[in-house]
């Protein structure tokens, strides 16, 4: 029988087990963890989950520090507030929501946040530190696969896994993690050649390519697990759009042994993964013992 693996509740559980980790360090230490979030413009997509970022970090007990800064804010003046919240020891984490306007160069500002506030894991560092087996603050979304395939499989070592799609914020840290925990990883991407044959190799399949339901559940070999990172908007048969995901979930559910459906699979492992590690980067900054409720 396939399972649904229920990121949602996951989601929710870390979320408590970081409000845990907060209270403890609050109680022990005195330090309270912060995040500050940067804004800049008004993607509607970004404003939602801005506002989803500040609730649930205030609902994990944790100080929320919003910057929403108009669409022709200049890359000086974003640098300048970076460095400001580099500089603030209240501010544990920075996050500069994606994407930025097309003036402003995204990797020079993510390049000048500092890399232990880098709670996104993006900085060029991290992401090294993350390609060297280094610890390091590690990509929300990709921590938040490894954590479902964890939970539903246990030990990942010599697992065959394909990971389709390679950007450098899903794909490729995707890719690092499995390979950390012993996986053969494949990489596969748009032109690889016959696609539906990689994926059938694979005990796991992460689709992270953002074409709705891509992956065929013929492409799915018997007893796989498959983590579906893709979010799309698709028109419904009622006229009204709903979410999709890169895989054809109704499908791969008749062969696989779980999958995680869209919404409410990888998507709410997202946020919680960086509550995480906001209180993981105040930890390292005081000195404290990472609380074993979120280790
Ligand atoms: P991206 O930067 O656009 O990368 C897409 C990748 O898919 C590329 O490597 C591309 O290959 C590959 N690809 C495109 N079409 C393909 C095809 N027909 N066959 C095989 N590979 C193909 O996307 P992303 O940022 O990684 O995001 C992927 C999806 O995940 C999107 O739906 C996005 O909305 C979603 N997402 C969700 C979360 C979340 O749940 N919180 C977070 C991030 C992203 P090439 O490199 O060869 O072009």
């Amino acid at each position: 029988m396939s399972m649904v693996i229920d990121g949602k509740a996951f989601a929710a559980g870390l979320r408590e087990r970081v409000a845990q980790a907060v209270k403890i360090i609050g109680s022990q230490n005195g330090v309270t963890p912060g995040l500050a979030v940067v804004l800049v413009g008004e993607d509607p997509a970004s404003q939602v989950y801005v506002r989803n970022k500040g609730k649930q970090t205030v609902e994990a007990g944790m100080d929320s520090f919003e910057y929403k800064l108009p669409v022709d804010t200049s890359e000086q003046d974003l640098l300048a507030l970076v460095a400001q919240l580099n500089n603030d020891p209240a501010v544990n984490g920075i996050l500069v929501q994606l994407p930025l306007p097309k003036h402003i160069d995204a990797s020079k500002v993510i390049n000048s946040i500092s890399i232990d506030k880098d709670v996104d894991g993006f900085h060029t560092e991290n992401v090294g530190k993350l390609s060297i087996g280094e610890d390091s603050l590690v990509p929300c979304t990709p921590a938040g696969c490894l954590m479902l395939l964890k939970d539903h499989i246990g030990d990942l070592t010599g697992k065959n896994a394909v990971i389709v799609g390679r950007s450098n914020i899903v794909g490729k840290p995707v890719s690092m993690l499995l390979l950390r925990e012993s996986c053969t990883v494949t990489i596969a991407h748009s032109r690889t050649r016959d696609l539906p044959a990689v994926c059938r190799q694979a005990d796991i399949v992460v689709a992270a390519v953002g074409v709705p339901e891509l992956v065929k559940g013929d492409w799915i070999k018997s007893g796989a697990v498959v983590i579906d990172v893709g979010i799309n908007r698709v028109d419904g048969k009622d006229g009204k759009s709903k979410l999709v995901g890169d895989v054809d979930y109704a499908a791969a559910m008749e062969v696989a042994d779980g999958v995680t459906p869209v919404p409410g699979g990888v998507g709410p492992m997202t946020i919680a993964c960086l509550l995480r590690n906001t209180v993981i980067a105040t930890c390292r900054k005081n000195g404290i013992e990472i609380p074993s409720v979120i280790t």
